[in-house]
């Protein structure tokens, strides 16, 4: 008998020997609880005496009788056991809704107690025990976490592109959790898959896409998306880069405006494009890219015997929230044969509002697009998914066919095994949570959100226009408003020093602010400009008053400076 054959059947004995564990110790809990009360013998599930060491092991490794009492403390399965943990979980959850939920948004409660990193360890206990702790001990340490967590769904949490709990958005990121998918194949993930296609191909539908014709991807984030999309402009240019690697080629080039988001050159970078290859171009006062500079740019790489390979065109970008102008940029590109990637991560949820999808104008003629739903929309992080126009190039790009999880003989239509297009192996289900909130409150609703931001931004924009020691960098076109504040005593300096002092205004108030925990705003550098806040919105939930707060914080946090 030749050698692998013992082996087989020994794993197959072992096997057998497995599922007769397993029977015995899938009885009732009326038996588990015969054990764990210590009777020497118990009743296996087929009412025959079975050795209850075995059946122990066999069912979750409960060790001992003290291990009931103890909630769990003992327990090592991987399995919810309804008298070990129900409640414990149901008391977990009304922590989670009543501190992170309901008052982690509420106005009268902080937005961040701050804790300077070297307290921290001393209000939260974070090393990690040889036994563990018990059920007590962790619900304690929920609300340990919780209340020195900043409180992002906050109505004065305003610091970055993302921010609020979407209720929906919440459940459905829960039920993710609860579910724990991976969607790869049809096999695994047969709701999901189907719920990703359907919700892409609307995406694409609002992007102006006959039909939803074309293909996409989730993606986590947003910067992968735009490596992504830097891949499938090489890919559908040189496809034999795939196999061979970059050694054969020429040299590529990657154009984006200076204000684009850093993950282009980043990814450019990981891609062995390299950052010295992502061509930089000018942007016009309101930070919008110049398709002259542009062009001459491109012309520049070809005088350099280069290949320029793609624009990476921003529609909303991070800072100021400007829109380059896509139509013309689209031209370019058809001009010179080069692929046009816009990168809508943060301004693509103006699309689903037919007031303001004009600031994404020729979106439609991009290879390729990049949009967060987790930002603009206020979808629960991570929520992020690229667009492509062009079906199957995300296969060609990157399927390597791996035969233990994209079988080729399945008995279904593998067609719905979407895994191969991206790089990742196993993947969180980012679908549902959006694909929830977007079934309760429908395309119309998501729209008025969009217009709810953005008619709250022009509020807050006209309400500091006209204010004493308030002044507005440029006329916003997507939520973000740039401006410089001056306090009152500092408002006769001028150039230098205004520049000066401005530049260190916005730290101080940054740090008290963060420091009585009434909200928080970020404020950044530009270019040569000083400091200057940048005031961003994405939750439908604040009110004007919420914006008349933000002004008088920032003028009572500056008042003596
Ligand atoms: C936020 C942002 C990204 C990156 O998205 P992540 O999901 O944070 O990785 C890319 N581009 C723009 C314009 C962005 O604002």
């Amino acid at each position: 008998m030749p050698a692998n054959e013992n082996t087989l059947s020994e794993s197959l004995e072992q096997t057998s020997d497995f599922h007769s564990q397993r029977d015995s110790s899938s009885g009732s809990s009326e038996s588990l609880e015969k054990v764990s009360n210590g009777s020497a013998t118990a009743k296996g599930a087929n009412g025959l005496p079975i050795d209850s060491k075995r059946a122990i092991k066999g069912r979750c490794d409960l060790s001992s009788n003290e291990t009931m009492n103890q909630q769990g403390r003992q327990f090592h399965g991987s399995l919810p056991n309804r008298t070990l943990h129900e409640k414990f979980i149901r008391d977990f959850f009304d922590i989670v809704l009543e501190k992170a939920v309901f008052e982690g948004t509420s106005r009268n409660e902080k937005v961040v107690e701050w804790v300077e990193p070297k307290v921290l360890p001393s209000l939260v206990d974070l090393t990690l025990p040889l036994n563990g702790v018990s059920h007590e001990e962790l619900l304690t340490l929920a609300r340990d976490i919780i209340k020195y967590s900043v409180k992002t769904g906050h109505p004065h949490f305003i610091n970055q592109l993302y921010s609020s709990v979407d209720p929906y958005g919440l459940v459905g990121q829960w039920l993710t959790d609860a579910l724990n998918p991976s969607v790869y194949t049809y096999e695994v993930s047969p709701v999901f898959s189907l719920m990703e296609n359907e919700l892409l191909r609307e995406m694409r539908t609002i992007v102006g896409w006959e039909n939803g014709r074309g293909d996409g991807i989730f993606c986590p984030g947003g910067s992968l998306a735009n490596g992504y999309a830097i891949n499938l402009a090489r890919h559908y240019k040189f496809p034999e880069f795939k196999e061979i690697g970059s050694s054969q080629l020429s040299r590529l080039v990657v154009f984006t405006s200076e204000d684009a988001h850093y993950s282009v050159k980043k990814l450019a970078a990981f891609l062995g494009i390299g950052t010295g290859n992502v061509y930089s171009v000018k942007v016009d006062d309101r930070g919008k890219m110049c398709v002259r500079d542009l062009e001459s740019r491109i012309n520049e790489a070809l005088r350099e015997k280069a290949v320029p390979l793609m624009v990476s065109a921003t529609a909303g970008t991070t800072v100021l929230g400007a829109f380059d102008p896509l139509r013309e940029i689209a031209a370019i590109c058809k001009k010179y044969d080069m692929w046009l990637h816009v990168d809508a991560a943060w301004g693509g949820g103006a699309l689903m509002s037919q007031k303001h999808r004009f600031l994404l104008d020729g979106v439609e003629l991009a290879d390729s697009i990049t949009w967060n739903p987790h930002k603009l929309l206020a979808a629960p992080q991570q929520c992020s998914t690229l667009l492509v126009q062009h079906e199957g190039l995300l296969e060609a790009a990157h399927a390597l066919k791996a035969a233990y999880l994209f079988q080729p003989d399945k008995f279904y239509d593998t067609a719905y095994d979407s895994g191969d297009k991206h790089i990742q192996c196993g993947r969180r289900a980012d679908v549902l949570k959006f694909w929830f909130m977007w079934k309760a409150k429908g395309t119309s609703g998501l729209e008025k959100h969009i217009d709810r931001v953005f008619e709250l931004s022009r509020y807050f924009t006209d309400y500091v226009r006209q204010r004493e020691g308030w002044n507005l960098m440029l006329e916003p076109e997507c939520t973000n408003v740039c401006f410089w504040y001056v306090p009152p005593t500092k408002r006769h300096l001028k150039g230098k020093e205004l520049s000066d002092l401005l530049h260190k205004v916005a730290p101080i108030v940054k740090e008290r602010m963060v420091r009585k925990g009434s909200m928080l705003v970020t404020y950044q550098s530009l270019r040569n400009l000083p400091n200057f806040f940048r005031f961003v919105l994405q939750n439908s939930g604040l009110t004007e008053a919420d914006m008349r707060f933000f002004v008088d914080e920032i003028e009572r946090l500056a008042s003596d400076l």
